[in-house]
């Protein structure tokens, strides 16, 4: 009886529990140049067709405008 396998079993099912888990339709805004990915877009200039998370963006890529790498994106506020 430990609590210690509980713990085992959340992290074998759970790998989207994180603190930066991104929904699909997150939109995330450049910190460089405020570029804003929006996923229903994708991006015309990497060839990612519209309904791509940018989870699902290809490790390459980076930001259209300025060329900044994918992690100086910021998630953008749901204004929903
Ligand atoms: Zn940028």
């Amino acid at each position: 009886m430990r609590a210690h396998g509980l713990d085992g079993d959340r992290f074998d099912g759970g790998h989207l529990a994180g603190d930066d888990r991104l929904r699909d339709d997150a939109r995330l805004e450049c910190g460089i140049c405020w570029h804003v990915y929006d996923p229903a877009e994708g991006d015309p200039v990497w060839q990612v067709p519209a309904g791509t998370p940018f989870s699902a963006l290809p490790a390459h890529w980076r930001c259209p405008v300025c060329d900044g790498p994918r992690e100086k994106f910021l998630l953008l506020g749901s204004e929903r």
